[in-house]
């Protein structure tokens, strides 16, 4: 069967904004997704009362392409507080942004690990990239992160290894810091604009907000694409159906095998996502928690329904544990009784910082329930040194068209965020409208 719309291979934040933007300038299009539900990597599961997204991920509401495409308001937003409780040398301390919330200025600088040095630097980084554009971010000279910590910008030791360490590898899923400090400014610069948040219901909100724009029976679940043959996508169930335009708006992975090897393998890199719950009402608690030290499995942690209450049943806590790299790979369940043995460490010792937030904080931990472990092994593309240039992230569409009729979105060739998936479905349904 031939159509004169456009196919869309996926229905990610890549796939979805692709579509409404065709849509928009009224050219029909239809999506078809190998699984369930919109959303790809973004996903949320309803699970004995707790909404359990797939891998902890939050939305940098400053995402320039998000406000533009995104209602907020409907989405509910709940903000995590900026900055992190560091858990380092036996104690919790505080690293907040003293810009945003200066009520904590005196705890980050007694944090230990943070010198008035390191926060000039703070404040003079801050200020350079508020009054830097995203596009002119992109022609920066850049490093890997750590260099550029460590040697250009010369914060210390301790407040690297303690706070942007364990800070940045839950962001870039990586914990050598190599992704280039281009994607690091551009992280920074969205911390520093806006708020780390979740949807009240969870993640998959944001994906199912594109979808339920879209003209009904515009996706086709449970589809997917086995081959592209010329402009004709072949399903796994043998159907054929032909479009005179093709939009590939999978993961990097799946596109290297669609294309048949046009598109070279995408390196990636992986987490592991650790639910736990016990019988104890939620801490009224919106700090990310992050492993100052390095030792053990977890790299950040969070209690999700103390930002949104919705994700936990009344009466119950919700502990979200993040691993990053290869240690999210191990046998499962020795990973699950490190992580928990980890998680009661953390907890054993009284803290002289918010004693109040966590009822249980100083006691004996109550017993914690495994609810559900997310193995995501290809969960970001890598982004080292020369994978954001400025050329191919500004105005130019042809490396998203492979060849006349087959166009090709994702993150992976932008930047690795809901930003840049959207911004790429988006740039794409540009291109073939004014193709
Ligand atoms: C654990 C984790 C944490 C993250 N944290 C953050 C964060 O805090 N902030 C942030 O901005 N970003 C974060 N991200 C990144 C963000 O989720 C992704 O960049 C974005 O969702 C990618 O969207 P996409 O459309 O490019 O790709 P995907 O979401 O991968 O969508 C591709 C779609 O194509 C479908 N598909 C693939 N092959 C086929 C086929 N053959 N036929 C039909 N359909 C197919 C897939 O099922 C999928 O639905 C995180 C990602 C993960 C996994």
């Amino acid at each position: 069967m031939t159509t004169d719309s456009v196919g869309i291979v996926g229905a990610g934040m890549a796939g979805l904004a692709c579509a409404l933007q065709l849509t928009s300038k009224g050219i029909p299009c239809a999506v078809f997704e190998a699984s369930d539900a919109p959303g790809g990597r973004i996903r949320t599961d309803f699970h004995e009362g707790f909404r359990l997204d797939r891998g902890f991920q939050v939305l940098q509401t400053a995402y320039p392409e998000a406000r533009a495409v995104l209602d907020y308001p409907a989405l509910k937003l709940c903000s995590f507080n900026p900055g992190a409780l560091v858990y380092t040398q036996g104690d919790w301390k505080l690293m907040a942004d003293p810009w945003r919330k200066p009520s904590t200025a005196w705890a980050s600088l007694n944090s230990g690990f943070a010198n008035f040095a390191d926060f000039w630097k703070l404040y003079r980084l801050r200020q350079r990239l508020l009054s830097t554009s995203v596009e002119q971010l992109w022609d920066e000279p850049e490093l890997p992160t750590i260099d550029y910590l460590q040697e250009k910008i010369g914060f210390s030791k301790s407040l690297i290894e303690a706070f942007f360490r364990p800070w940045y590898s839950g962001i870039f899923l990586e914990s050598e810091l190599q992704t280039t400090s281009r994607f690091f400014n551009f992280v920074f610069k969205m911390l520093a604009e806006g708020q780390a948040a979740l949807p009240a219901l969870g993640m998959q909100q944001i994906p199912e907000q594109l979808a339920n724009q879209l003209p009904q029976g515009t996706i086709h679940y449970l589809s997917p694409v086995e081959k592209i043959d010329g402009q004709t996508l072949v399903f796994a169930n043998g159907r054929k159906e032909s479009f005179p335009t093709i939009v590939l708006a999978t993961d990097g992975l799946s596109a290297t095998r669609l294309s048949e090897g046009f598109i070279p393998v995408t390196k990636t890199c992986s987490t592991a996502c650790l639910y736990f719950s016990c019988e104890i009402p939620q801490a009224p608690h919106r700090w990310l928690m992050l492993n100052g030290d390095g030792h053990g499995p977890i790299n950040n942690l969070c209690f999700p329904a103390g930002v949104s209450p919705d994700y936990a049943p009344a009466g119950k806590t919700l502990i979200s544990a993040s691993v990053v790299g290869p240690a999210a790979h191990g046998d499962p369940e020795r990973l699950q009784s490190d992580v928990l043995q980890q998680i009661e460490s953390w907890f054993r010792h009284k803290s002289k910082l918010f004693p109040r937030s966590i009822p249980w904080w100083g006691s004996p931990l109550p017993q914690l329930e495994h609810l559900r472990t997310y193995r995501i092994e290809h969960a970001l593309p890598a982004q080292p040194v020369g994978k954001l240039s400025g050329s191919r992230l500004k105005h130019d569409f042809r490396p998203a068209m492979l060849r006349p009729g087959l166009y090709i979105a994702g993150d992976y060739l932008e930047t690795a965020s809901i930003q840049g998936a959207l911004v790429s479905g988006r740039r794409v349904a540009d291109a073939i409208a004014s193709y």
